[in-house]
């Protein structure tokens, strides 16, 4: 079966955050399952020799978007199709922002391109290839199921993905006719948001599904709380909603091999974690009091994700003689929070600003304990490399973080099946309560290294997820051709 993904990122060629690790690796994991993706990616700067190894499928028309090429590329084991705009794409700075921070001004333009070539690979545009589902993720992609809808091309299935309902593609309404939009689906049961055009919103209103990364996120896309303003549109489509948790590439998280550790372990010798732990320590220039935890952060430093409440929440994990080490980088004020925590307890806490991946492994597989407080997380990533690594996580009961961590309640723990934490609600009292819990289960050397092997054999790569998709492809071919 053939499946189109358009998408605005791609690890390894340009990412700027979750959605990139995903389209870089569930076509590889959709392959055994006897799917075969092509991605479709705007030929930003940084592809551009990509673009003069492809091979030239057609030279459509868009609408928006003009006169583009579409180039087939093989790389990193992906099928590309790359939209050759250098008008649109060519550019200097990140997909979405110029070199001085800001939106590009025509980012309606750029995007509506994307989707509208999207719909023309849908409609057979490159000739001999022609995919039986097309597949948009996030708002950058989402115009291509409603483009696909008005142009009558029905017998193609389309899914719309969700990674983060926090980004919707939101358009001053004047800039209608230039998206090519018919003016009578400007309103409430169509892409109309609150007196503007809500890319995000067309591709939930016309695709035939609707995924989000996560079951819990799915649910809680429903409430006004979560669903921020589109929670109407998601509940009236509940039937086409399905949340189908991300996995993690297995090969670059990988604790037995991974070559940013002080030291490789298993779960069988996770023992030797220890030297990662001390080149941690080192690193942050911290140490923890005899059998207390050493605790980690890696993140954004955003709202989202909760790390004001454990600037709020440090006096009681301090108390219990434990050491924090952060690596993130964010809002100003948070940067200056974690800064004036260092300061205040040297020795104790030790903070990285900026973004270092091998530095992420290495905290993952010397910390004992990562903490993700998030307000929300549609499926969240490093609580699933902190099971991977060993790294108990104690999270936010909230998207991802509530389906992927069994807390350590009294069942769980008798049962034998913790894998590390959840609090709720998302306070600075609750994230305290459950750090305290974390210390007394530490200092429990033998129920912390039960938790540590359950953690490191949960199953948190692509397969069950592939399969899931997989499964919602050939519902929505075989339902089109009945
Ligand atoms: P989000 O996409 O909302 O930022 P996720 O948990 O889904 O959150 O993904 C974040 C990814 O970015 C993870 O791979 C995490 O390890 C990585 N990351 C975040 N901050 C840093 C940092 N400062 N240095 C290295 N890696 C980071």
């Amino acid at each position: 079966m053939q499946v189109l993904f358009a998408a605005s990122e791609c690890a390894p060629f340009v990412k700027t955050g979750g959605l990139a690790d995903v389209i870089g690796a569930l076509p590889k994991a959709l392959a055994s399952q006897g799917i075969e993706v092509r991605v479709l990616l705007p030929a930003y700067a940084a592809l551009r020799p990509l673009l003069a190894a492809g091979r030239e499928l057609a030279r459509p028309v868009l609408r928006p978007g003009g006169g583009v090429r579409l180039v087939a590329a093989q790389a990193e084991g992906l099928a590309l199709i790359l939209l050759d705009a250098p008008a649109l794409f060519e550019r200097r700075g990140t997909p979405y922002l110029g070199s001085d921070g800001r939106d590009w001004p025509d980012n309606h333009l750029r995007f509506a391109a994307l989707a509208a070539a999207a719909a023309a690979l849908a409609q057979g545009a490159a000739g001999d290839w022609r995919p039986e589902i097309l597949h948009a993720h996030d708002w950058q992609a989402a115009l291509a199921p409603a483009y696909l809808h008005f142009a009558g091309g029905r017998d193609v299935g389309t899914v719309t993905t969700i990674h983060n309902i926090a980004f919707q593609g939101v358009f001053p309404a004047t800039r209608i006719a230039e998206l090519g939009l018919p003016r009578s689906e400007y309103r409430m049961q169509g892409y109309e948001y609150h007196g503007a055009v809500s890319f995000l919103k067309a591709g939930l209103v016309w695709s035939d599904r609707i995924t989000t990364v996560s079951p819990t996120y799915a649910r809680e896309l429903m409430t006004p709380e979560f669903g921020l303003g589109l929670e109407g549109v998601l509940s009236e489509r509940r039937g086409r909603l399905v949340g189908i948790l991300n996995g993690v590439d297995l090969e670059t998280w990988d604790p037995t091999h991974d070559p940013a550790l002080a030291r490789t372990y298993t779960a069988r010798n996770s023992a030797r974690r220890h030297a990662n732990r001390t080149a941690v320590e080192a690193r942050f220039g911290i140490a923890t009091e005899e059998g207390a935890p050493l605790f980690c952060v890696i993140s954004r430093l955003t709202r989202q994700k909760g790390l004001d409440l454990l600037l709020e929440a440090l006096p009681r994990l301090l108390d219990r003689g434990a050491a924090l080490a952060v690596l993130g980088s964010g809002d100003r004020d948070l940067e200056e929070g974690f800064e004036a925590a260092a300061a205040t307890h040297p020795g104790r806490v030790g903070v990285r600003i900026g973004y270092d991946e091998p530095l992420s492994h290495l905290l993952q597989g010397g910390a004992d304990c990562i903490l993700v407080p998030s307000r929300f997380e549609p499926c969240g990533l490093t609580q699933l490399y902190g099971l991977r690594y060993g790294c108990l996580p104690l999270v936010a009961r909230t998207g991802g973080l509530a389906d992927s961590v069994i807390d350590a309640n009294t069942a769980a723990l008798a049962s034998g099946v913790a894998t590390g934490f959840q609090f709720a609600p998302v306070t600075a009292q609750a994230l305290g309560d459950a750090i305290e819990r974390a210390c007394d289960a530490f200092s429990e050397t033998d129920v912390w290294h039960r938790m540590m092997r359950r953690a490191m054999r949960h199953p948190v790569g692509w397969e069950d997820s592939a399969a899931a998709y997989a499964r919602l492809y050939r519902e929505l071919a075989a339902a089109r051709t009945r």
